[in-house]
């Protein structure tokens, strides 16, 4: 089966074919960097890194642009209100680029912590000025856009008769303008749909750089359309990005390619739905604004303890990524114990005695991966495969069933690349218990309280276990010896 995924511009599942056949590119948008990342930062960085791995499992070569949005960037309209980077570094007295690299910085770190791979080229916004001001002279040179008063907006109307305005999000300029307020005759818009492709500073505008038409900063939408075609090209594969971006910024990115290049830049469109938190929409005002810190280290009054960046991304792997999610506590303890008990079946491989015949077949666990995440990424049924096989794992280091030297070899690869580089995951514990001494040490111990208990020393062998669960780890005498694991 081909690997196919959603494209929200076609509304259907299309096999996906890229425009080369050995490489892929792939733009996704990035953060805006003036606040510390949060809840809704993990869902596309998640999702996107998922859609990378797998990418890079089928065997393209992939080009994956996430940029950085370090430049007035505002958060509805383009044309009113405060830059946030410029605002918050008024406050703090910064310069805004302190502003920028500091919450990039925390970005990075986060992303590092969720193992999110990093992409292969991260522009920032702010370095990409001449190339947005060049995009703005050819939509000017191609008359979808003007001038006015040192400020340059795009046409919203002029380009609608000829390509349709509003595609991604099925939006029609009609019903637009009868939503729209009218202009109170201070703009320099010629219609309230118009949005600045370039915008005339004000003078308490901290951030601006020189152009042909004024002192001043390029739109909220340029800088993705400018970014992607300098390093992806003027047409390429899959653009990404979460749900809340598809208007207006994607439907207005479509118009700025489209007007410039008479072509849509993107072949696929991706987006990832939105996470709510207790079926509530996640704001500042709602009280309910968890940053992935806070989630990290339990430190906020909706958490009753601190979840695991594992738990966080296993969590957003189980629903589907065009499903809503939902966050609550009891929900998040459900997605530890789930990782717990897969990262047990991973350690429980290497606990399993090969035999002489196979009662399993680990095919079928690839076969069962494959066709899930080549149906549209469908992490969920490729983790129910997985959680299949946890059982089997168990049985089989249990000593229920047999398997072949062959097949356990090929068991553990299929689950270690599911898991590991395809899914993302982390084994925690692992990484918590240090390193690769750990294991002979512990062993060494147990070792000795086999001995002490043939020598009847019960204190000594007593305190060697208590010694150890004190330290975290549990040490469990069963019917095919002892075990032990991390608690
Ligand atoms: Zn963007």
């Amino acid at each position: 089966m081909e690997f196919s995924i959603y494209n929200t511009l076609t509304r259907r599942k299309e096999r996906f074919e890229p425009l080369d056949p050995t490489r892929v590119g792939l733009y996704v948008c990035g953060p805006t960097v003036y606040g510390d990342p949060h809840l809704g930062h993990a869902r596309p960085a998640v999702t996107f890194d998922l859609l990378f791995r797998y990418l890079l499992h089928l065997g393209y070569k992939v080009r994956y642009v996430r940029n950085i949005t370090d430049v007035g960037h505002l958060e509805h309209d383009a044309d009113e209100g405060d830059d946030k980077i410029a605002k918050k570094a008024r406050l703090e007295q910064l310069e805004p680029m302190e502003v920028a690299h500091y919450y990039t910085e925390r970005y990075h770190r986060a992303m590092e912590a969720l193992n999110v791979l990093s992409p292969s080229i991260e522009p920032h916004a702010s370095g990409h000025i001449i190339e947005q001001i060049e995009l703005i002279k050819m939509i000017l040179e191609n008359g979808y856009a003007y001038e006015s008063n040192g400020s340059v907006y795009f046409d919203v109307r002029k380009y609608d008769e000829k390509y349709g305005y509003g595609r991604l999000s099925g939006r029609n300029v009609e019903d637009m303008m009868t939503n729209t307020r009218a202009l109170d005759g201070q703009d320099d818009k010629r219609s309230p749909l118009d949005f600045a492709l370039w915008k005339k500073a004000s003078p308490e505008h901290i951030m601006h750089w020189p152009s042909p038409w004024s002192e001043g900063f390029p739109g909220w939408h340029l800088e993705c359309s400018a970014m992607s075609t300098k390093y992806l090209g003027e047409k390429f594969d899959i653009h990404g990005g979460g749900m809340d971006l598809m208007f207006p910024h994607h439907d207005c990115e479509i118009a700025q390619s489209t007007a410039a290049c008479g072509c849509d830049a993107a072949k696929y469109w991706m987006h990832n739905n939105m996470i709510t938190i207790n079926g509530q929409k996640m704001g500042k005002s709602l009280g309910n604004f968890i940053t992935l810190e806070e989630l990290f280290t339990g430190k906020h009054k909706l958490l009753t303890q601190a979840y695991s960046p594992m738990t966080i991304r296993f969590f957003v792997l189980q629903a589907h990524y065009r499903s809503t999610l939902d966050f609550s506590n009891e929900a998040l303890q459900a997605a530890e114990k789930g990782l717990d008990r897969l990262m047990k079946a991973v350690d429980a491989l290497d606990k399993i005695n090969p035999a002489a015949t196979s009662t399993v077949n680990p095919a079928e666990l690839e076969a069962r991966c494959t066709e899930a995440l080549n149906d549209d990424l469908n992490s969920p049924l490729a983790i129910a495969a997985l959680f299949d096989w946890v059982r089997t794992i168990n049985q089989l280091a249990e000593g229920t069933g047999s398997i072949t030297a062959p097949d356990l070899a090929q068991l553990k690869e299929i689950v270690h690349r599911y898991v590991f580089d395809i899914l993302g995951l982390r084994n925690e514990k692992a990484v918590a218990g240090g390193n690769d001494l750990m294991s002979p040490l512990v062993d060494m111990l147990l070792e000795m309280r086999q001995k002490a208990k043939e020598d009847k020393d019960w204190a000594l062998s007593d305190k060697i276990r208590d010694r150890l669960t004190a330290i975290g780890i549990r040490v469990k005498d069963g019917k095919e010896g002892v075990n032990w694991e991390l608690t």
